[in-house]
């Protein structure tokens, strides 16, 4: 199986700002962008995504989970980073254009076409440091994926990181590529050093989200999560989760995290802790390294909160289960 995000789909939707206006969006080849090399986005980092997936039901419909919140956040990463408004009406347009082009593609569950919209700014003018680009190309490409979990799902082993931070505090909402670029230092870091698969920051002791997902922590009843701020990536996998756990007589608790909390709780034989995201869904937490010491999550393994979850997200995403909050668009 190739690697999550490595086969796209030979075409995508492409749509072009300027002259203050978008141009009706095309359909064109995947392999190749024609840009000029002092685009804006590629200096100045004038750039944001957007990660969904659309899944295949049973009786070979094909449908996209929350397309709404994700046109809605990669409006607000582009307005925060002053690139050209996203037209609410015309991204929604190209993701369902583009998608229907390739239904017959989509896999079957637990696989699904992952999505990815990208906006980035394309105007030739490198002195442009501290002004916005006037023109922007935004095209929406797609990528077939199986299943994540495939081989079992290893409970992940986290770095606790209380030093330094994923990116600018008043970056983090943003679904941009620097904030990544800023991150992947510190991972690699963790990585080479402690045999980490991730790193979750907690800048200042504040359990704050890892390089690509949110932080879950499960304590008997209670789901314990950051509070929405401008620092971190308002994770719509986060919203639908704790959605369902709330509809389950779960207890939502969004609200600030220390790490000293988190390793006092982390030691109770019932915890357990996720990271949520478009990609891992809902996986495991298994253990957190924290000054120079190993401390296991609840049994290291799996729990079934985390598991119950799982499965009902996916079988709403599947067509399993009736779609009760309405997150899914047919195509
Ligand atoms: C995309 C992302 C998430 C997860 O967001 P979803 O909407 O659930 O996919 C969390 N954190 C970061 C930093 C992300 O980039």
């Amino acid at each position: 199986m190739a690697a999550f995000g490595t086969v796209f789909m030979p075409e995508m939707s492409i749509a072009q700002y300027r002259d203050g206006q978008w141009q009706s969006p095309r359909i064109s080849a995947a392999d190749t962008l024609s840009l000029h090399p002092g685009a804006h986005a590629l200096h100045y980092a004038s750039t944001c995504f957007e990660g969904l997936k659309a899944f295949k039901h049973a009786d070979g419909s094909v449908h996209i989970f929350r397309l709404d919140q994700n046109v809605k956040r990669m409006r607000q990463s582009s307005e925060l980073l002053a690139l050209p408004e996203v037209d609410t009406a015309l991204l929604e347009q190209m993701i369902v254009d583009i998608v229907k082009h390739f239904k017959r593609d989509v896999p079957e569950p637990p696989g699904s076409m992952y999505i990815r919209p990208t906006h980035i700014g394309t105007e030739p003018a490198i002195g442009k440091a501290a002004s916005a680009a006037t023109q922007s190309l935004l095209y929406v490409l797609l990528s077939p994926v199986g299943d994540y979990f495939a081989g079992g799902t290893r409970p992940l082993k986290l770095l606790v990181e209380t030093d330094g931070m994923r990116c600018a505090p008043h970056m983090g909402m943003i679904k941009s590529g620097g904030n990544y670029a800023s991150a992947l230092n510190p991972i690699m870091r963790a990585r080479a050093q402690y045999g980490a698969d991730q790193v979750l920051f907690c800048p200042n002791g504040d359990v704050q989200e890892t390089g690509a997902a949110n932080f879950l922590l499960i304590d008997g009843d209670e789901i314990i999560t950051k509070d929405l701020d401008s620092s971190f990536l308002h994770g719509i996998t986060r919203d639908s989760i704790l959605t369902i756990a709330k509809d389950m007589g779960m207890k939502v608790s969004e609200r600030a995290l220390s790490v000293d909390e988190l390793l006092e709780r982390a030691q109770k034989p019932k915890t357990e802790a996720a990271l949520s995201g478009t990609a891992a869904v809902l996986t495991p937490v298994g253990s957190l390294i924290h000054n120079d010491q190993t401390i296991t999550v609840g049994t290291g393994e799996e729990g079934t909160q985390t598991q119950q979850l799982r499965r009902a997200l996916n079988e709403i995403q599947w067509g399993q289960r009736e779609d009760t909050f309405g997150w899914l668009t047919t195509v």
